[in-house]
């Protein structure tokens, strides 16, 4: 049955990675695991990938999916990597249990990464035991899946499975393995391990491949590594604007978490924060704060100066001016990051111009939640519902600030903004209902499915909340709970990388 499976070539892998050659990867195949079952199918992602799941035995799929069978065309590998962590470089990470089966091109022409995350032991597992846990897999699958949903550029889920093998961490767990899809998971870390070692050509190897792969404009102007530094910069600079709209704190923002490809990556320890704070930081592992919520703008400023490091022979080959170069592009990024944040914020505040007074104006909504612990995405979903006159619905909105007069004050400043549009209540509304979450990942609720999962093996909470989170823009009649912020018994505090 698997023979005649693999004939129907439901996945087609077209590989151009392995054509870099052996120093980017070792060559490695998913270590089978015991018994692998399906937990999770993202049918529509396969549909866009060209994917056919449904020619394939439901048991094919689970041999598939945990990498116990090999589809024709797939060369498995473990790709090399260095990395900053916290601060700090590491000169050799890689897939320490993540393989990569392939690529498939897509719908739309774009090729894609098929990788199984959990699948075994790589020459870079270190002391890790390649393998990963059911709830981080899980945790993965619905904010990778909401994160796409709300419009963020993202590493996507197609598949979860669980080994029937235990994984050893603070307690023993369920295994699993998760099948992540990415438009390229070349990091800023992967320069970074060939920059170490001064290999130039290897350097422009990797530069040209991403090139071709993810930026394929710039090798129209004069001096394309430098215009690849700009938009690597300008696809970071959107992405963290995106983050910090809708309330995300990634956690892990080291150089070997960072997508050249500009995706969203690493699942780890991230979170949506529920009432506002610029300092908030949920992962247990960062100390110092490194990766809170206000400093993640500044900190991939700070990433991709150490990505332009890598590449400055390649801009120029007399180092001043290379150095030079490449320092103009990183001092647009704080002006770049600021207007991709401010032109977001101005969505979801409603308006439609842009006003001198207007980063005052939603500085002055931030500083107001954050002194009245406002959760976020309740605010800018409530302001959605108001009306350019107050009305009885500014009561569930002013109700979520501690002081409801502070809220009242910032109002109408709003509506006086609101006033020199002269865009009907309507019209304005439905337009914010698009860019203001209903629904996130909230942690609470994240974690409430993942217990219902570890601990009585029910998956249908975390089916419906993945369900939930596919129309993150959408009223949903009977959904409401959804969409609330956490009793003071559910809010979790703490969310930990599981490895
Ligand atoms: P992360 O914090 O997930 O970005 O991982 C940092 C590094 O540790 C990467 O090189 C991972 O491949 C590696 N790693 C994380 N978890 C494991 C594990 N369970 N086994 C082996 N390597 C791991
Ligand atoms: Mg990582």
């Amino acid at each position: 049955m698997l023979i005649e499976t693999s004939k129907k070539n439901a996945i087609c892998f077209d590989n151009s990675f392995v054509l870099l050659g052996s120093r980017f990867y070792a060559s490695v195949k998913p270590t089978p695991v015991e018994r692998p079952c399906i937990v999770k199918l993202n049918y529509g992602l396969a549909r866009d990938l060209g994917i056919d799941l449904e020619v394939i035995e439901p048991e094919a799929l689970a041999e598939i999916f945990s990498g116990n069978q090999i589809l024709p065309g797939a060369e498995p590998l473990a790709m090399v990597y260095a990395g900053h962590q916290f601060g700090q470089f590491v000169p050799q990470l890689g897939d320490g249990r993540a393989i990569l089966l392939g690529e498939v091109i897509d719908n739309s022409s774009f090729r894609r990464d098929i990788q199984l995350k959990g699948a075994g032991l790589t020459p870079f597992s270190r002391q890790g035991d390649g393998r990963a846990a059911l709830g981080p897999v899980l945790r993965e699958y619905i904010i990778s899946e909401a994160m796409h949903a709300l419009g963020i550029p993202t590493t996507r889920s197609l598949g979860a499975v669980t080994t029937g093998e235990p994984v050893y961490r603070e307690k023993v767990l369920p295994g699993a393995i998760l099948t992540r899809v990415a438009l390229g998971h070349v990091r800023a870390g992967t320069f970074q391990y060939f920059a170490l070692q001064r290999d130039e050509k290897a350097l422009t190897q990797l530069a040209d491949y991403v090139i071709d792969r993810h930026y394929p404009v710039v090798k129209k102007v004069p001096n394309p590594y430098l215009k690849l530094l700009e938009e690597v910069m300008d696809r970071h600079a959107r992405l963290v604007a995106q983050w910090m709209q809708v309330g995300f704190i990634h956690g892990v923002m080291n150089t070997d978490n960072m997508a050249i490809s500009g995706e969203t990556i690493d699942y780890g320890p991230c979170a949506f924060m529920d009432t506002f704070d610029q300092t908030k930081v949920f992962s247990s592992i960062d100390h110092m704060g490194r990766y809170a919520y206000g400093n993640q703008p500044p900190i991939v400023q700070w990433n991709l100066t150490r990505f332009a490091e890598t590449i400055l022979p390649l801009i120029d080959k007399i180092p001043d001016r290379a150095v030079d170069l490449a320092k103009e592009v990183i001092e647009v990024y704080p002006e770049r990051f600021q207007d991709y944040w401010l032109s977001g914020m101005r969505r979801k505040l409603g308006l439609f111009t842009s006003e001198s007074e207007d980063e005052a104006l939603v500085q002055s909504l931030l500083d107001t939640m954050q002194e009245n612990e406002a959760d976020f995405t309740l605010t800018f979903r409530g302001l959605c519902s108001l009306n350019r006159a107050r009305t009885q619905a500014d009561d569930s909105v002013r109700g979520l600030f501690a002081d409801g007069a502070a809220f009242d004050q910032w109002a109408v400043r709003w509506r006086q903004r609101l006033a020199s549009e002269g865009r009907s209540d309507l019209e304005r509304q439905t337009d914010m209902r698009c860019v203001n979450p209903a629904f996130i990942p909230r942690n609470h609720l994240v974690e409430r499915v993942i217990r219902a999962a570890e601990d009585d093996g029910n998956l249908a909470p975390f089916d419906e909340l993945v369900n939930v989170l596919a129309a993150p823009y959408e009223d949903q009649p009977g959904r409401e709970r959804f969409a609330s912020s956490p009793r003071p018994e559910e809010v979790v505090k703490q969310t930990f990388c599981g490895t």
